[in-house]
């Protein structure tokens, strides 16, 4: 059982192999937990989730190792904090700043944990891992690779020939087209900051370079080394964290003297309307949002992974009712079959080829029509759907009248067509039945449920 893996650093599709077959190590770039996580942040944990669960078939549950971090330092989670001390908040900057951070960790756990994503074996806060950021730094300035200046650590990017390699771009390429900030302690702009100065007002720890806190970049570098060793298999993240975030990575690592990353793996985005869902530009929503619409995790994840990993992906309403309509059905064949088999060859065939879950879902359409229900069960587990644990929602009111309006609605467009309303009649004569109220006009169809309704005598329009 091979995997093929795209590796953007080769930019080509690769024979999977291991370094430790038997210790299969990853590291995912993780959230700056400053607010809640918005939809395209959940697409790596997903992406990166199916992956894990695959190595672990492939080379054993315990063989795999799955870090992903979390960025608990960062200027947007100190603007959090003093907005809140401002706001009259007890307790000192530091404590508004974990406090805002451990919030933030718990809403994320929450919502990745409702979209069925299994926790990493390592989550580690980069907090906790000061002291080995400021040995690397230290030990990259001792090779000539960074130097200090005013209280600041900077990586002397044109001592690293290989920069820009992962992104296959030069170093003025890159100049041209980012915005490189100058700065009067910087001997060049492309030079990247691997230490800064803290003011009191700001949370800080001491270094030989005074008090001040790390750059984005060696946390990653820092983390992945302490919990990864030197050389590890690989490393994921966003494709909008190529460059700077990962060529830093990459170039820090690599002139402390550590082998690093072997393949290298990027998402594609999620967008609105052609551009990248982001929090700068505004136009997000939050996983936790869609949750308190009522829109399930476990659709949530199927309408995630029905886009390959590397092509750009919108969410639409449309897409959620449908992949609800398909779990629904395959729910109601599967819930209570017990599975006691491996999932079929086709859909892991498919799933080994580059992580290809849009195909494995289509596999999973096969299998249902063939009628091979503990194989779809086996199989979807593998990819974290038709679980018993993550069934709940089907029973769920809202969920339950959603589906019940979709069936009235087409049934409605069909007798527009062939003026023949005798189904439309007869749905209309069960829900009310079953204490569901009907009201239908130009505009749409509105059921109401209030509690007496029983809707598990409209089971079989599901
Ligand atoms: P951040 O907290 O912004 O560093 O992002 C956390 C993770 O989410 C990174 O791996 C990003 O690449 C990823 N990410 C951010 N925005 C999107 C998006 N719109 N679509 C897919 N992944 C994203
Ligand atoms: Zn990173």
């Amino acid at each position: 059982m091979d995997i093929q893996l795209y590796n953007t650093a080769t930019r080509r599709k690769d024979t999977f192999v291991p370094i430790d077959p038997a210790n299969v190590r990853m590291y995912l770039c993780g959230p700056t937990v400053y607010d809640r996580a918005h939809l395209g942040n959940a697409r790596p944990v997903l992406v990166f989730d199916v992956l894990s669960r695959l190595l672990r078939h492939v080379y054993g549950e315990s063989a795999v190792t799955y870090v992903r971090n979390f960025t608990d330092v960062d200027d947007k989670i100190n603007a959090t904090a003093l907005a809140r001390k401002e706001a009259g908040a007890k307790g000192t900057l530091e404590e508004l700043v974990a406090e805002r951070s451990d919030e933030t960790i718990g809403w994320y756990h929450a919502d990745m944990d409702a979209l069925g994503a299994l926790r990493p074996d390592h989550e580690p806060r980069a907090t906790a891992f000061i002291s080995q950021m400021v040995d690397m730094i230290a030990d990259l300035i001792t090779k000539g690779f960074a130097y200090e200046n005013d209280g600041h650590v900077l990586f002397r990017v044109r001592a690293y020939e290989a920069y820009g390699a992962l992104s296959g771009r030069s170093v003025d390429d890159m100049i041209a087209g980012a915005r490189v900030e100058v700065a009067p302690y910087k001997e060049d702009p492309m030079d990247f900051v691997l230490w800064k100065p803290s003011d009191d007002a700001l949370p800080g720890w001491d270094s030989p370079w005074g008090r001040g806190r790390p750059g984005w970049h060696i946390e990653c570098s820092a983390m992945a080394y302490e919990l990864l060793g030197d050389r590890f298999d690989i490393h994921g993240g966003g494709n909008d964290l190529q460059f700077p975030h990962h060529e830093n990575e990459i170039a820090q690592s690599k002139c402390a003297g550590h082998g690093f990353a072997n393949v290298w793996m990027h998402n594609e985005m999620l967008q609105v309307e052609g551009k990248k869902m982001s929090k700068s530009l505004g136009n997000f929503f939050t996983v936790r949002d869609l949750l308190d619409q009522g829109v399930p995790g476990e659709v949530i994840r199927f309408v995630m992974l029905s886009t390959h990993y590397r092509k750009p992906m919108d969410w639409t309403g449309k897409k959620a009712k449908d992949a609800a309509r398909v779990l629904r059905k395959w729910r109601a064949v599967t819930d209570e079959v017990d599975v006691n088999q491996p999932p079929s060859d086709e859909f892991l065939r498919t799933l080994l080829d580059d992580v290809n879950t849009a195909g494995a879902i289509a596999v999973l359409h096969d299998l249902f029509n063939q009628g091979c229900f503990g194989e779809l069960k086996a199989s979807a587990a593998m990819i974290g759907l038709l679980n018993n644990g993550m069934g709940e929602w089907i029973n769920r009111p809202g969920v339950v009248l959603d589906a019940l309006t979709e069936r009235l609605s087409q049934a409605r467009a069909k007798a527009m067509e062939t003026k023949d309303f005798t189904e439309v009649d007869r749905l209309k004569a069960a829900y009310l039945d079953a204490g569901v109220e009907v009201r239908m006009s130009k505009d749409g169809i509105v059921l109401g449920a209030d509690l007496d309704a029983d809707l598990s005598k409209l089971d079989s329009f599901l």
